[in-house]
């Protein structure tokens, strides 16, 4: 199955993924025939209409996305993350409702973020309040990626004493999505900041069991978002790596294949180790979120810390290995430089990812 559902990413992405950089924008009839032949979520178990991929090969077609066009990669992680939280705090009928749509071409976006609440999730203002046996969604979210091109928007927001999730129709009256113009990097995935004024909805758009403190629903909804972007990581590494290794056994300078230059192999054999190192983590938390391990959360930041970095050093060696050959917007090596650098802003920053590895390091040493 895995195969050919890369071999789908591959037709459908084509050598399309420069011109959507430059344009910002993947047509929409690409992403939703990609959903509905189930590949932007692709570990939805079988009965709610997925593949049930393990988190392992999961991981592997992500990376395959993210070989291909950082934008696609994008989406799939939003994709998958929502299904992640549907089938995570979901009851049956809800599980049953939401993944069937999401395995059948609709676009999700999740909104976590505010311009007031980054890092510290716990800082949010949108409101989720019960009225009327139905609920009412207020506030604003800021840089959801896919939102663009959603069709529903999982939503945190304060509820009760803690927090929860409503899924929010992005046609649903009170909400506005204002796309944000040229971001850095991904520049076709999307990123919206919304509006959400007084939105009404029935009380079934509450996921059942997502009523917690706001840290534990974040953790472990964005635990599957840092193993999709550690492994989105892993392909923005491989396509470097193709890149330089291609460019330095083509290209002569000085009489000779500058693969001979030891200096310029030098950066190869990092870059290649980068590529490995990061694999390498991913597999280790792959296999930890496939046993249910205690660890998995821990292990995914430190799958998506060891990959965004790697991804950000290798991607600027193949900067300096291709030189101006890379140095043009479009190019595989320029995108995967800009789109490397916000892998380590997204699912928690370094830093925050190196609290958390601080946290569990001291308590091992205990
Ligand atoms: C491309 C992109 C895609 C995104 N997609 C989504 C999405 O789909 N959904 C969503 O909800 N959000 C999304 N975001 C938002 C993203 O999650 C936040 O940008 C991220 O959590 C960081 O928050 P912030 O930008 O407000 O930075 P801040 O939290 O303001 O942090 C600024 C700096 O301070 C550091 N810092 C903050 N607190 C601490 C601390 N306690 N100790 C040490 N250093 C600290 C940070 O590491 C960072 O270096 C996206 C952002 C980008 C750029």
């Amino acid at each position: 199955v895995a195969d050919a559902l890369a071999a789908v990413l591959a037709g459908a992405v084509g050598p399309h993924a420069g011109a959507w950089d430059l344009s910002g924008e993947i047509p929409g009839d690409v992403l939703r025939a990609l959903g509905a032949r189930g590949v932007l979520c692709a570990a939805v178990p079988a009965e709610y209409g997925g593949h049930g991929l393990s988190a392992l090969t999961n991981g592997e077609l992500t990376a395959g996305a993210g070989v291909l066009c950082g934008s696609t990669r994008s989406v799939m992680t939003s994709q998958g993350m929502a299904a992640w939280s549907v089938q995570r705090f979901g009851d049956d009928k809800q599980r049953t409702d939401l993944l069937g749509r999401l395995t059948g071409g609709e676009l999700a976006a999740v909104c976590f973020s505010e311009t007031r609440a980054g890092s510290d999730l716990s800082a949010i203002g949108t409101r989720i309040t019960e009225e009327d046996g139905g609920i009412v969604v207020d506030g604003r979210k800021v840089w959801a990626t896919a939102a663009a091109y959603a069709d529903l928007l999982l939503v945190m927001g304060r509820h009760g004493a803690g927090a929860a999730v409503a899924v929010v129709p992005a046609s649903a009256p009170g909400v506005t999505v204002e796309r944000i113009p040229a971001p850095l990097g991904c520049r076709a995935a999307g990123h919206s900041d919304i509006n959400l004024d007084s939105v009404r909805l029935p009380k079934e758009a509450l996921l059942v069991g997502s009523q917690l403190p706001a840290s534990m629903l974040a953790t472990i909804a964005l635990t599957y978002g840092r193993l999709s972007v550690a492994w989105g990581c892993v392909g923005i590494l491989r396509a470097c790596l193709a890149a330089a290794a291609g460019h330095v056994r083509d290209r002569e300078q000085f009489g000779t294949p500058l693969a001979d230059h030891q200096l310029v192999a030098r950066h190869i054999a990092d870059l290649y180790t980068l590529e490995r190192t990061a694999t390498h983590a991913c597999e280790r938390a792959a296999d930890s979120w496939d046993r249910q391990a205690p660890s998995l959360a821990s292990d995914a930041v430190l799958a998506k810390y060891v990959a965004a970095g790697n991804a950000a050093e290798g991607s600027t060696r193949a900067v300096q290995v291709l030189a101006s050959a890379a140095a043009r917007d479009g190019h595989v090596v320029a995108r995967a430089y800009r789109d490397a650098k916000l892998m380590e802003l997204i699912e928690g920053t370094s830093e925050i990812s190196q609290l958390i590895l601080a946290r569990r390091a001291l308590e091992e040493a205990l």
